[in-house]
């Protein structure tokens, strides 16, 4: 028996901030754009992100994610995107072809462009004991508490002082859990300070130079060793959940199985499709943006997204190269900017070294 095929112009996996740019871009220049999510709401990460965002207007400074999301839904609405939700892509072949699963079952969708814009995942961390309920990344935490009420757990101990691990936090004590210590293997907090300084206001213990030596617990977690790094100190908390915060790794393997090349950065969180400045994969019609071409903040994902779908209006003719250039410029001049600073400026090198690889 085959398959429904159904033929698009343009088609975008992901609907974050990566994705929904991608797709407004494209359409405004009257391509024919659909976008596809798994999920049954729009925005991606945005839609737990309860906090205010920094930066830019043009980035939604000032409002808080699911704000954000929101905008970029009735954007997409406005011109002319068709969104998919509920759709999720199980594989992207040579050729812009897809395999997609909706509540009906199963279709083929083949597109001339296709613009691979699925985010991250987050890392994991094995220890003794890591297996038992109670033990989840803090992204899973954080979808828990804000988009399904639900606590975690009621004494949380967070591994990883990064921006995650501490806005989660914060998130969590907001939500009413008990946030008995945040550790990290460094000794440093990684995240911002304005971060930082809104757990440690709320009596949050930091735990530097730490690490997790084992969970334990009957049914789930009850209690968490930790050692200073070298083991001259330990300490047992009783908690209840573990949240890890160490880290995410680009989501790209529907961009690997259709052929791209995959290249390593640590900088960026891990492999990635190689892709040049304008987005471009080496696959022709394939095009990447956002965490799953190089983990950094909504902010990127929006400029990134920008830019996929300028190159991929560019390259099925909806738009003149000398008029693509011109839009092109004006975002290769936001993302200078957004890579401004001791902490940006890394994540330049690292893009920098991914398109000469
Ligand atoms: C706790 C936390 C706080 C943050 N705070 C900030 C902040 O203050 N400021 C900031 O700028 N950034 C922040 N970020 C980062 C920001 O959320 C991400 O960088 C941004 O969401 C990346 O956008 P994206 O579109 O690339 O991916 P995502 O937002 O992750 O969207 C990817 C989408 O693709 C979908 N998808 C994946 N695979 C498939 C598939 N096979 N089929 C169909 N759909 C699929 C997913 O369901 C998802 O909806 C934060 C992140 C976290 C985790």
């Amino acid at each position: 028996m085959s398959l429904p095929l159904e033929e698009r112009e343009m088609a975008v996996v992901g609907c974050g901030p990566a994705g929904l740019c991608a797709a407004i871009t494209a359409a405004k220049t009257g391509a024919d754009v659909v976008v596809l999510d798994e999920n049954d709401r729009a925005g991606g990460q945005l839609i737990k992100q309860i906090h205010r965002f920094f930066g830019s207007r043009r980035h939604g400074a000032g409002k808080r994610g699911y704000e954000i999301a929101g905008e970029l839904e009735r954007e997409s609405e406005a011109a002319g995107v068709e969104m998919r939700l509920g759709n999720t892509v199980l594989g992207l072949f040579p050729g812009g072809e897809m395999m997609v699963e909706d509540r009906d079952g199963v279709y083929v969708l083949r597109a001339r462009a296709v613009v691979v814009a699925t985010g991250a995942s987050e890392k994991g961390l094995a220890f003794p004991g890591w297996t038992l309920p109670g033990v989840m990344g803090a992204g899973a935490a954080q979808t828990l508490v804000n988009l399904h009420g639900v606590l975690p757990g009621r004494r949380v101990l967070m591994v990883g002082a990064g921006n995650v691990g501490l806005i989660v936090s914060y998130q969590l004590l907001q939500a009413g859990a008990e946030v008995v210590g945040i550790l990290d293997v460094s000794e440093r907090v990684g995240g911002y300070e304005v971060h930082r300084l809104r757990v440690q206001r709320e009596g949050v213990p930091f735990y530097l130079g730490h690490r997790v030596v084992q969970a334990r617990g009957r049914y789930g977690v009850e209690e968490v060793s930790v050692e200073e790094v070298g083991g001259a100190s330990r300490k047992v908390f009783r908690a209840d959940a573990v949240c890890l915060a160490v880290g995410l790794s680009p989501l790209a393997e529907l961009a690997a199985m259709c052929g791209c090349r995959m290249v390593y950065s640590r900088e960026l969180g891990g492999f990635m499709p190689w892709h040049d400045g304008d987005m471009r994969t080496d696959q022709p019609g394939v095009y990447v943006a956002g965490d799953a071409a190089g983990v950094e903040e909504a902010s990127v994902a929006m400029e990134e997204g920008r830019m996929a779908g300028l190159s991929a209006a560019e390259d099925l003719g909806a738009m003149g190269r000398k008029e693509a250039e011109r839009a092109k410029d004006e975002v290769r001049r936001f993302l200078w900017e957004l890579r401004g600073g001791p902490y940006g400026e890394a994540k330049r090198r690292a893009k920098e070294s991914v398109h000469c690889a």
